[in-house]
């Protein structure tokens, strides 16, 4: 037997990112959070408020990613932000347009999870539709989000950030010295209607929706704000009083039978205690109207009958209602309702006094409507059991198999 060579130990360099502290993200940090940081990082108390404001505003309301673009900041106490901190937003991975001009953005996120973010263009207006999860815990049996395996919340910076990064996009941050003027504004309107149920990641949304309002930065009216959920009754009444902001309900049905199986979060808060959450929310917010959504589904909850409970249900409830063309993705096992059925279900709700536009479904050919987002390298589909299981919800009922809808299982 041979000896074996001495054995000499290598000095491996140590990678630099271990012998650095990690610089933390100023972007999701709310007004007292960014001021806490600056202190803890050396900024003197006295001085604390100012260079918040300072700070705040270069991120913003002008947009800047660079400490060295901070021309009101001395140089070193730039360095030592530089020392400490980043200001990151999440990486675009892919941005499509639409022939309509809608435009996708596939933003990748910590740990490589993918969101989709949709920039929808209008007259006079433009509409991001931002994402609160990668996937989404409940189970809609019509939205292609709901299939997704993965998720995760997206945390405040992560949410403002859809915003910013469109923004650099669509190249919103105001020139040096002009301030943006709201008429003018290419994004007007944020939904909360992308990835997610935004009620089950309450704290990052409120924060990065307190952000978003806040005067001195991004500075959007709580009114150009809507939040969809799918009905998390316990959470509504905070929306009101901690963000303020306009309230949309994915309703879908209108009995608890058909909505238990379309929108399954109704088995733990059925219709009743989501109608009397509904009808404290415009006090509590002090805001006009809630929008329901309702998603046209062929033979299952668009006939006569359905629209007629449907005024009923909402009696009293300052509503707009907002009617929602399936948008069909891969294996959805339904239809859209036809265009004569979704008008005559207008007309019940116009007759009866309630504004009910039919959303025209844009950037279809972009796989950018509502509903079928869903991230390319998550498509891993989970079974409606497991999910409910995740998500502490009674386990489905076997969907029965109706008409022109193939059985999802
Ligand atoms: N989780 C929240 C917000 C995201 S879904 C919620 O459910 O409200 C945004 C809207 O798109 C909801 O009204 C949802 O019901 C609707 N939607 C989901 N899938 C859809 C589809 N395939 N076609 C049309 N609308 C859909
Ligand atoms: Fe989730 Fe909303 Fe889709 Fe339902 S409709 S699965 S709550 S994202």
């Amino acid at each position: 037997m041979t000896a074996s060579p001495p054995i000499t130990p290598e000095v491996m360099p140590i990678p630099r990112k271990l012998t650095e502290p990690a610089r933390r993200n100023l972007v999701g940090l709310t007004r007292p959070q960014l001021r806490a940081a600056l202190v803890d990082a050396g900024t003197p108390e006295h001085q604390a408020r100012m260079r918040e404001v300072q700070v705040w505003q270069w991120i913003y309301q002008k947009g800047v990613r660079d400490f060295d673009e901070m021309s009101n900041l001395a140089k070193d106490y730039r360095a030592r932000l530089k020392d400490h901190f980043t200001i990151e937003v999440p990486e675009v991975v892919t941005r499509t347009v639409s022939a309509d001009g809608t435009r996708k953005y596939l933003v990748r996120i910590a740990g490589g999870h993918e969101v989709e973010v949709v920039y929808i263009p209008e007259e006079g207006r433009g509409t991001l539709c931002i994402s609160s999860q990668v996937g989404c815990t409940l189970t809609c049996t019509f939205c292609h989000t709901g299939t997704q395996r993965l998720v995760r919340n997206l945390t405040a910076a992560e949410i403002v950030g859809q915003i910013m990064l469109a923004r650099d996009d669509l190249g919103e941050w105001p020139e040096p010295g002009r301030a943006p003027k709201d008429e003018t504004r290419l994004i007007s309107n944020i939904v909360l209607m992308g990835m997610g149920e935004p009620l089950y990641n309450f704290d990052s949304v409120r924060d990065a929706m307190k952000i978003t309002m806040d005067g001195e930065g991004i500075s959007l009216s709580r009114r150009r704000i809507t939040l969809s959920t799918s009905g998390v009754v316990p959470e509504i009444g905070r929306t009101a009083t901690e963000i303020g902001c306009l309230l949309a309900v994915s309703l879908h049905a209108t009995t608890d039978e058909l909505r238990n199986e379309l929108v399954p979060i109704n088995r733990k808060y059925p219709l009743a205690q989501l109608f009397e959450a509904l009808r404290a929310y415009p006090k509590l917010s002090n805001s006009e109207r809630i929008t329901f959504e309702y998603v046209m589904l062929k033979g299952v909850n668009d006939s006569d009958a359905d629209a007629r409970r449907l005024v009923k249900l909402i009696a009293g409830i300052p509503a707009k209602i907002n009617l929602i063309p399936f948008n069909e993705w891969p294996g959805a096992p339904y239809q859209r309702s036809d265009w004569d059925r979704i008008e005559a279900f207008a007309d019940i709700l116009y007759k009866a006094g309630y504004a009910s536009p039919i959303r025209t479904p844009r950037g279809e050919d972009i796989m950018a409507a509502c509903g079928q987002l869903k991230s390319a390298t998550e498509r891993a589909r989970k079974s409606r059991f497991e999910i409910a299981a995740e998500a502490g919800l009674p386990q489905p009922e076997r969907i029965v198999r109706r008409p022109n809808a193939p059985d999802v299982h």
